[in-house]
């Protein structure tokens, strides 16, 4: 069996991917710092506990499974925090990365397919958002992801690395299965808020900002289920078995926009609960519209998402927030993205 590594593989989208991977017949090994990453995540092949900045921890488990290709999900995912702690998040993405690139190197492993973000565009002048769209990222967190991509094309070019990013959009539900979900703390996402809020955990959910140029006034969004988000990596390390020295890049999103108040709406649908809400000032570096124009991805991976209506998103995110127990293991909250 086909073995893959998959960095990050204990958080949000990289356990999803780890059972795409599992579902296509290959066998994932995770390797994770659990950090933020749990434990109880990681259902579908071995687990390695160990940090991408150690190069020769990384080394040591590319030496014992030799994997075909490397998923790497690891990385600090809050934009807010790379603004007050940018060194956290050139370290950890970029100094981290570039480790694990190292150890692979090392190894002969050389098919990368990277954990990417529609927060290298920073504000676009036009959406849908083609992959062509000029990058021009406005925080630490979105510079981090693209400083990978262009070391990514450069390792492409010198070393004949076969490499893939994947830009997401805004990942959003859970595993329909219902045995994996988004989990984090501080929870800022927006799903997972709306719905806390349809629980009572939140008093109310606090909408940032109503007074952007969009049609209700509240920002939009392109929220793409993590399943149709994992399916594209499996695509995406296919496509890249016959192709050494290419790097290429890919939009993930299901090229509609929904506001935060159709968010709401939906959450209303779904729950059938009230949702209180309260509309306070704009969250700084949010821009107005992000919505992705995923064509190449669809042309040159044959990815298409399937989990696209947003009542089945916020479904599977609902029946994942009603969990009946508290997961076990460690208690800490995903990093990744
Ligand atoms: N948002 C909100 N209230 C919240 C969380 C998010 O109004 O409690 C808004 C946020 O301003 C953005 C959208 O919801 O316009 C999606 O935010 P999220 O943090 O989920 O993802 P991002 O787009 O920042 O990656």
């Amino acid at each position: 069996m086909k073995r893959v590594l998959v960095t990050g593989g204990a958080g949000y989208v990289g356990s999803h991917a780890c059972k795409a991977l599992a579902d296509a017949g290959y066998e994932p090994v995770v390797f994770d710092n659990l950090v933020y990453g749990h434990e109880w995540a990681v259902q579908w092949g071995p687990f390695e506990q160990g940090d991408i900045l150690d190069t020769q921890a990384v080394t040591q488990v590319l030496e014992r499974y030799r994997p075909d290709a490397v998923m790497h999900f690891a990385a600090y995912a809050y934009v807010g925090e790379s603004v007050t702690d940018p060194e956290k998040y050139y370290s950890n993405n970029v100094g981290g990365t570039l480790s694990l690139l190292r150890a692979m190197r090392e190894l002969g492993v050389n098919r990368f397919i990277f954990s990417s973000t529609c927060a290298t565009y920073g504000v676009p002048d036009q959406v849908p958002i083609p992959v062509e769209h000029e990058q021009a990222p406005i925080n630490p967190y979105g510079r981090s992801k693209l400083m990978i991509e262009q070391v990514m094309e450069d390792y492409a070019a010198a070393y004949g690395m076969g490499a893939c990013a994947l830009r997401y959009f805004n990942a959003a539900g859970a595993d329909p299965d219902g045995l994996i979900g988004e989990s984090h703390d501080p929870e800022t996402h927006l799903i997972p808020n709306v719905l806390r809020a349809a629980t009572g955990d939140l008093e109310y959910l606090s909408i940032y900002g109503d007074d952007y140029d969009t049609t209700d006034g509240t920002c939009v969004r392109d929220y793409i289920h993590v399943t149709d988000l994992a399916d594209a990596h499996v695509l995406a390390m296919q496509h890249l078995a016959s192709r050494e020295g290419e790097f290429a890049a890919f939009n993930l999103g299901t090229e509609s926009g929904h506001s935060v108040k159709a968010i709401v709406d939906a959450a209303r649908r779904v729950t059938g609960r009230d949702i209180p809400v309260r509309i306070v000032p704009r969250r700084a570096g949010d821009p107005p519209v992000l919505v992705a124009d995923a064509t190449l991805a669809r042309q040159v991976l044959g990815w298409a998402p399937r989990l696209t209506a947003i009542d089945d998103i916020v479904g599977t995110a609902w029946k994942w927030h009603q969990r009946p127990v508290p997961q076990t293991g460690n208690g800490k909250q995903s990093q990744n993205a």
